[in-house]
């Protein structure tokens, strides 16, 4: 397996920006790429480009069953079959095997094909596991695919194409685990440039079963290498981009831009909207800034599609370049923390993130610039944690004085909301010194009774020091001051003022 076609440039939660390297340049990742149907006259690349696009994604299958376009293709190449100045990913019909049940190629055909044409990055005909299959299906599924997907390591060994190394696995978290490590064995073994797709969730997304995405996400994650590219396979919306680049997705797809069009939705990064019910649109692209919603309505239809099309790339362009610049700030925390709170769907998501703190602590920046409190997710940051960790290990004095942090008493330890013991001397520093969070008595219940938490753990470790606790806002602080009454060696003393 390679390394050197996928750099790594800037690091934060589980995601990264990097520089996918292919035959036909180099990509700035997390990349969107549209898909470009050869058959249909809609947008086309030079047009996608200027929207945004660095890398689009064709389908082989589309292009193979066309005698004309087949011909075409392997003449030209498909870069010049389509117009396209970028690299280019192809899909293989496994999109049409999963709708139709059957497709009229078989695997090493349709690869052989992708190498013939100069996909920069090749797709073997793998099984779509519907989501609810049962053990027996996922597990024969698992079984072919993988086949095919050796079948691909073969053909594109000592290549310099890329080839996708597919994960099913439908909606048992344990599949996705066990199919991307034995994925990942394949890949080990061949000269190949892997890229990971986590497949077969567009039903999902579809029908906003987010939880199911997130844990398909973070399962393969965790079998997967950390130096190749994931791929989320057919996720196009924009409200699901800073969730799946937080998880480690590096790769996506849009078809959605254009599908949604057509039905006169209009894609925003908290959701999606009609055409028919929209007054004024929110947006300020180009589309957005020139037409009216009621004129777009009026307007022809094919003219409509082009138009919502654009908005939709725009948005989804933006969205993009927004989680990116998150990754390279260190703040993708507080980007995924906002955009989980357009939907609750999204919400419950990223709250099954609970049981995987260890993994995302492995992989999540040690120092940032800011702690932005927004809300009981921010306690699930690694931060939190460690910050625990740390504290735990610095003994105290004798005797030391106790105050909440906004009291204004000079004290050997503040409390503070998320992080409960805060030293003097660290009051400065990342993460609880950096921390910018509402006031005691407006945060979340949570917030205190983790500081609580905490406090109560300092307290137990070093029994032989004595805690004079003193502190000024006791109703925000009532949680720690019901707990410490067990604790013989912490006093509550009243505060004058
Ligand atoms: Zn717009």
């Amino acid at each position: 397996m390679r390394r050197d076609y996928f750099e790594v440039t800037h690091r934060d939660v589980m995601g990264r920006t990097g520089k996918l390297h292919t035959p036909h340049g180099t990509v700035q990742t997390p990349a969107l790429m549209p898909v470009v149907n050869p058959n249909i006259e809609f947008l086309k690349p030079k047009e996608l480009k200027r929207l945004g696009a660095e890398i689009l994604i064709t389908n082989s299958y589309i292009i193979y069953r066309n005698e004309k376009l087949r011909l075409d293709a392997v003449k030209k190449g498909i870069h010049r079959l389509i117009g396209a100045d970028m690299p280019v990913m192809t899909d293989s019909g496994s999109y049409q095997l999963m709708v139709y049940g059957d497709v009229e190629v078989n695997n090493s055909e349709i690869l052989e094909f992708q190498k013939e044409i100069g996909s920069d990055i090749a797709v073997p005909l793998d099984l779509p596991t519907p989501p609810d299959a049962d053990r027996s299906l996922i597990e024969s599924d698992m079984e072919e695919t993988l086949r095919r997907e050796e079948e691909a390591a073969k053909i594109f060994s000592g290549t310099e194409n890329l080839v996708a190394f597919p994960v099913q696995g439908s909606t048992v978290p344990e599949c996705r685990r066990i199919f991307a490590e034995r994925a990942r064995k394949i890949a080990e073994r061949y000269d190949v440039k892997p890229v990971f797709p986590v497949g077969a969730v567009v039903p999902l997304l579809d029908s906003y079963r987010f939880s199911d995405v997130v844990l398909a996400i973070i399962e393969a994650k965790s079998a997967l290498p950390l130096c190749s590219p994931v791929h989320l396979f057919g996720a196009g919306h924009p409200m699901f981009f800073s969730i799946a680049v937080a998880l480690g997705c590096d790769l996506f797809d849009s078809a959605a831009y254009a599908l949604y069009a057509r039905d006169g939705r209009y894609m925003t990064v908290r959701g999606t909207e009609k055409l028919e019910e929209i007054n004024e649109f929110p947006c300020c692209c180009p589309v957005c800034s020139e037409y009216t919603p009621s004129e777009l309505r009026k307007m022809d239809k094919n003219e409509r599609i082009k138009l919502l099309a654009k908005h939709n790339l725009y948005v989804s362009f933006q969205e993009i370049r927004t989680v990116r610049q998150a990754v390279r700030n260190k703040t993708l925390f507080e980007l995924v923390e906002s955009r989980i709170r357009s939907h609750p769907y999204l919400l419950n998501a990223w709250r099954k993130l609970k049981d995987y703190q260890e993994i995302i602590e492995k992989l999540d920046a040690n120092i940032k610039s800011r702690f932005f409190y927004t809300g009981v997710e921010s306690l699930m940051r690694p931060a939190v944690k460690r910050h625990e960790k740390k504290v735990l290990e610095i003994p105290p004095e004798k005797e030391v004085l106790v105050s909440d942090f906004g009291s204004g008493i000079k004290s050997d330890i503040y409390l503070r909301p998320c992080f409960g013991v805060v030293f003097p001397e660290i009051v400065e520093s990342y993460p609880a010194g950096h921390a910018e969070m509402p006031e005691d008595e407006a945060i979340d219940r949570e917030a205190i009774e983790r500081a609580a938490e905490v406090f109560v753990n300092y307290a137990r470790k070093y029994r032989d020091t004595t805690f004079k606790l003193r502190i000024s806002n006791r109703k925000a602080w009532r949680p720690l001051l019901n707990r410490v009454k067990e604790l013989k060696n912490v006093v509550v003393e009243d505060v004058c003022e």
